[in-house]
């Protein structure tokens, strides 16, 4: 659920702005050593700005890759499928309704109570197709 109306915590700040600057996802390392410069020391402090960022729904976490991308999407508590090329690990977001309506049906048919629902479609994105 995405709450943008209390502050956020100055980590979970920078770390959103170095997610939304990066073209590809980050890991908690990655990141880490980007906030070295300012002082951030333990990986802790990382996990707990993530975990506040994934939380609130601004970051996705990319389970293949193992590592984060800023949501590109301003609505609500959305259904996310992820499109990862394996050449430049590139992610596309994307909200297809149909494919959240489609899941939603299915956990109803199996009685099972969907929590959250991520998918990741790996595969070769358009810029590295066309260089090959
Ligand atoms: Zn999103
Ligand atoms: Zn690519």
């Amino acid at each position: 659920m995405k709450n943008k109306n209390t502050e956020l915590s100055q980590n979970g700040k920078n770390v959103l702005a170095l997610l939304k600057k990066s073209k590809i996802p980050l890991t908690a390392y990655d990141i880490l050593g980007k906030l070295q410069a300012s002082g951030v020391k333990a990986p802790q402090t990382v996990y707990r700005a993530l975990d506040e960022l994934v939380e609130r729904g601004l970051t996705h976490r990319i389970q293949s890759l193992g590592a984060f991308v800023a949501c590109h999407s301003d609505e609500e508590d959305h259904g996310t499928q992820f499109a990862v090329c394996r050449k430049c690990n590139k992610v596309l977001e994307l909200h297809d309704h149909r494919i959240c309506d489609f899941i939603k049906e299915i956990g109803k048919k199996i009685k099972f109570h969907i929590e959250r629902e991520m998918m990741e479609l790996i595969g070769i994105c358009d810029d590295c197709t066309k260089k090959a």
